[in-house]
């Protein structure tokens, strides 16, 4: 593949794996067997066994009459939302859990900010009976109490990170230290495609089921496999990895990824990575970033908790730098309004990271026969409050 990585673990200038000494040997064994796990024939039977049956797929995918009404073009909804525990998170969480097991890993960790990647992962443990213990800044706790009791129904240890800022960056610190103490029982299960490599690789694979089971459905629909565009919202960038995936070296299919902006992108309170982010290492991997001129991560903002993220996956970065894709961003009220609207014209309410990327057809013309695929990527039920709030309901 075109875009995809190279025996390094490189993206043109983007990835490696920036580890401290003492992480090396656990990152090296998932490096030396992720391949051969992941393209057993036992492994892809027992995965698509649970893809169906436990996960609910293949998603639809949906004609959007309204929206195609409004937009002018053939809109179609890629439904990830109506994925067991409400997003594509899933997908990721059994393809690693199924990894693990391999591995003959007896304990599962991860970190979590606003604990939707949380809950996949203690939903996959509570499957296998594995157990598990989540990361999750002391802050992050608090605003997100519901998810923090579904980790701990599903029997999941949630452990409070209280250094730093009390976030995802300081839950991320505490399950690599974790991980350094523990690395021949212990797998950690990262939720998108950051991290050292393999990680980005290994979940971008893991996502690309969504752009798998897109081409055959288009074909069904359209009579091509090819749409003119493909959108997805970008926090790390694993749903967009996902729906990306298999028409990246189709270069007629055009590819959108949506930031957020939070207030503005120059309003210091945002998470525009590409438009504000700089070359460096994030998370163990070489990427685009927001950082301040020495170097310091800066905090990002925005009113959805998945794409408050200051990075972007190293492969994101690669398409960026290319051009292959486009990045652009959304603010908070363009992505509200856009969930309003999403909720009104097709009763389907959207996860707010997922309104992004439906806010960006408002800034977009089409072809009246244009085919154009959007990334659903969780529901919006997490976030009724936040959209009670604004909208004053
Ligand atoms: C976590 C999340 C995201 C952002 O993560 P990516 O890795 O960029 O996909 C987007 N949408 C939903 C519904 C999420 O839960």
């Amino acid at each position: 593949m075109k875009y995809g990585v190279n025996e390094h673990g490189y993206y043109g200038d983007f990835g490696g794996a920036y580890i401290p000494e003492m992480l090396y040997p656990n990152v090296e064994e998932l490096k030396q067997q992720y391949l051969n796990i992941i393209n057993d024939e036992g492994f892809k039977a027992e995965f698509d066994d649970l893809l169906k049956n436990y996960v609910g797929r293949p998603s639809p995918l949906y004609h959007a009459k309204r929206y195609s009404e409004k937009y002018g073009a053939n809109i179609y909804f890629k439904r990830e939302d109506l994925n067991h525990t409400g997003s594509h998170k899933i997908n990721n969480a059994i393809g690693q859990i199924l990894l693990a097991k391999r591995l003959g890993k007896k304990r599962i960790i991860a970190e979590t900010g606003a604990g939707q990647h949380g809950v996949a992962t203690a939903t996959v443990c509570a499957l296998m009976g594995i157990e598990c213990v989540v990361y999750m800044g002391e802050i992050d706790m608090a605003r997100q109490a519901p998810n923090v009791s579904r980790m701990k129904m599903l029997g999941a240890t949630v452990v409070p990170a209280t250094s730093g800022s009390k976030t995802l960056k300081d839950a991320t610190n505490e399950a690599l230290r974790d991980w350094i103490g523990n690395p021949v029982d212990t797998h950690y299960i990262i939720g998108s495609v950051v991290g050292p490599y393999p990680y980005p690789d290994m979940v971008a694979r893991f996502q690309s089921i969504i752009s798998e089971e897109t081409k055959k459905q288009l074909l069904e629909n359209t009579g091509s496999e090819l749409p003119q565009y493909v959108l997805a919202c970008v926090g790390g960038g694993s749903n967009a990895m996902g729906m990306f995936y298999h028409f990246m070296d189709d270069e007629s299919v055009k590819l959108v990824a949506v930031e957020a902006a939070g207030k503005g992108v120059s309003s210091g309170e945002s998470a525009a990575t590409t438009a504000l982010g700089k070359e460096g290492v994030l998370h163990g991997s070489r990427t685009i970033l927001m950082q301040t001129e020495d170097g310091q991560v800066v905090e990002p903002y925005s009113i959805s908790a998945g794409l408050d993220y200051p990075g972007i996956g190293p492969q994101h970065a690669h398409l960026f730098k290319t051009s292959r894709a486009r990045y652009v961003s959304i603010t908070d009220d363009e992505a509200l309004q856009a969930g309003l609207l999403c909720s009104q014209l097709e009763g389907i309410i959207p996860a707010i990271e997922t309104a992004h990327a439906l806010a960006q057809l408002e800034k977009m013309t089409f072809e009246p026969n244009d085919n154009v695929v959007i990334c659903i990527s969780g529901r919006g039920d997490k976030d009724l409050d936040t959209y009670i709030k604004y909208f004053g309901y």
